[in-house]
């Protein structure tokens, strides 16, 4: 039974799934472990000295709301110089999970329907129901691709944002120039915020990123610094649209926030500058390896980004195999975490190579098991 005090809202996390994969591993004795959403690279040594010598230098207050100037101007002129849209402002966010957060509350009404393509990042749905909103699943199985014309039957009078990821979290699908032509129109069209989760878009294997903000200004981009520099700890993100939203989200981080770490900002300048192409040629091969590795025991949609996979289990539900995959060592998640189906799981291959071939002999074991 639960605490008298604790609020309904709190009906809308539930962490239990993936708590009970970290629980497992920090019980293990040397797991194989492929479960973690972070890169396995070190933050950039420019970076670190940017933000030891903010420290340093006595930057250790609060910054204005919106960011230090330093940071907003270089990421400003940047997006600038890349859209060209008069309208679109940047401010600085705690991580991309607080840009997400803001959007959400300063977008959503109670009883309004938010479009979350199926399968999900974990937070999604939770942030739709937290902020009250319904959230609406566009399923993208098998292939993970977004179909156009489900989601136009997916809207009703009540659709007020659509919140599209891609490279993507827990597919690492990347959509097509067309499907995200496709899907800005429809959200123009329909006038309906469109909300780019926008944090992988460094990960990118085959073909550039292409932001839906390119085919519709009034996209609402999160982004941030987590992933691109392996820098999840320092909680720095941004987020940049129509000025007029911007405004209402820095007033409520404000009243929630205050700032992002300002170390960490002085930081994000410095990582502006910084080539990161040598590590994600690094995860592109990482990706081929993980991708070669699956293919003859397992139907796995190659993937175009981030740095994740999502097969089809060769048997039974995600958790069962999961469950299974544990005790061999291996941790993984199911996918029912990101999913109304219960037929997947994630891989992260953000790892060491070593870690992903061990990863690999489990896996091909265990597709070979009959069960
Ligand atoms: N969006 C997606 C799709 C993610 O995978 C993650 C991190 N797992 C986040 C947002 C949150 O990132 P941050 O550390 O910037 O809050």
């Amino acid at each position: 039974m639960s605490h008298p005090w604790i609020a309904a809202r709190m009906e809308h996390f539930d962490s239990s799934g993936i708590r009970k994969v970290f629980d497992l591993a920090s019980a293990m004795t040397d797991p194989i472990n492929l479960s973690i959403g972070q890169p396995d690279f070190s933050v950039p040594e420019p970076i670190q000295e940017a933000a030891v010598r903010a420290i340093h230098e006595g930057k250790n207050g609060y910054s204005p709301t919106q960011g230090i100037a330093a940071l907003r101007e270089k990421l400003q002129e940047r997006i600038q110089k890349q859209y060209g849209h008069s309208m679109r402002q940047v401010f600085v966010t705690s991580g991309t999970s607080g840009g997400l957060v803001l959007a959400l509350l300063a977008l959503v009404n109670p009883s309004d329907e938010v479009i979350v393509f199926d399968p999900y990042f974990v937070m999604y749905k939770s942030l739709v129901g937290l902020v009250g909103g319904t959230c609406v699943l566009v399923d993208t199985y098998p292939d993970f691709r977004i179909d156009i014309a489900k989601v136009a039957d997916a809207v009703t009078k009540r659709t007020k944002a659509i919140l599209f990821n891609s490279p993507a979290n827990p597919t690492g699908v990347m959509a097509g120039d067309a499907e995200i032509r496709a899907l800005a129109q429809l959200a123009a069209e329909r006038n309906i915020a469109l909300i780019s989760d926008e944090i992988y878009n460094h990960f990118t294997y085959d073909e550039p990123f292409v932001s839906p903000a390119k085919y519709n200004p009034q996209t609402l981009v999160i982004d941030g610094y987590s992933k691109t520099y392996g820098m999840t700890g320092w909680r720095l993100g941004f987020a940049h649209g129509p000025a007029e939203i911007i405004q209402q989200m820095i007033k409520l981080q404000q009243y929630t926030f205050v700032c992002a770490p300002q170390p960490a900002q002085w930081a994000g300048i410095a990582a502006l500058d910084v080539d990161m192409q040598p590590h994600i040629d690094a995860y592109r091969r990482k990706r081929d390896l993980i991708v070669a590795g699956l293919s003859d025991d397992y139907e796995v949609v190659k993937p175009g980004g981030a740095f994740y996979v999502f097969p089809k289990t060769p048997w039974g539900t995600g958790d069962r195999f999961v469950h299974k995959a544990i005790e061999n060592k291996l941790l993984v998640i199911p996918g029912q975490i990101f999913s109304r189906r219960d037929t997947h799981f994630r891989i992260s291959y953000a790892a060491p190579n070593a870690t992903i071939e061990r990863g690999l002999e489990v896996l091909r074991k265990l597709a070979r098991e009959k069960r």
